[in-house]
């Protein structure tokens, strides 16, 4: 089984990169943001509880997307693989995955982070909010809280691969092609 970990801050391309390994690895594509969107779009409970916060840039808490997750894996027994976009974004919830993925024996392969500095980020996501609709890519002060809980919360959780022997970090920015050539040749040495 191939897990992998695309990591990086909001706006690195972990999406754009995660559609085209999921159809070169005939992988599952597991974004907590899609599946907390989707809760949005459908008015639950759930949704509506984190749409206060992912409008405000902030993380929703750790135990509504393990649980999100752990269901996901469930639906998916037959699996050759995921992607983990977007998750985990704290080392609680890298510790929790690492306990779900324990009982199914298929560890994470392993975590590839791409590298983009913050003025590029603050960018892409200015200009992605053009056309995605989100709320949160359309408000420069929302932006910039979002890449503040990635290095306050979610940065850590490099180090929490990279004492597993599992991290490897690339350039993020780059054609799309040029990345995703280089994404594979990490997964290819898995
Ligand atoms: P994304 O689509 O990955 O940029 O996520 C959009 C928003 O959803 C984030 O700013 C958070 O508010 C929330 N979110 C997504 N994934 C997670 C996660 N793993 N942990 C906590 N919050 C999350």
């Amino acid at each position: 089984m191939l897990n992998l970990v695309l990591f990086g801050p909001p706006g690195a391309g972990k999406g754009t990169q995660s559609q085209k390994l999921i159809e070169k690895y005939g992988l599952i594509h597991l974004s907590t943001g899609d599946l907390l969107r989707s809760e949005i779009a459908q008015g639950t409970d759930l949704g509506l509880e984190a749409k206060k916060l992912m409008d405000q840039g902030i993380l929703v808490p750790d135990a509504v997307v393990i649980s999100m997750i752990s269901h996901k894996l469930d639906a998916n027994k037959e699996a050759k693989g995921f992607i983990f976009d977007g998750f985990p974004r704290t080392v609680a919830q890298a510790e929790a995955l690492d306990q779900l993925l324990e009982s199914k024996n298929a560890p994470i392969s392993g975590m590839v982070a791409l590298e983009v500095n913050d003025t590029e980020l603050e960018q892409r996501l200015l200009l992605r909010g053009k056309d995605s609709g989100r709320p949160d890519d359309a408000n420069p002060e929302v932006i910039r809280k979002r890449i503040k809980e990635y290095n306050d919360k979610t940065a850590p959780v490099a180090g929490f691969y990279q004492s597993q022997n599992k991290f490897k970090s690339i350039n993020g920015i780059g054609s799309v092609e040029e990345i995703f050539n280089t994404i594979g040749a990490v997964i290819d040495s898995y």
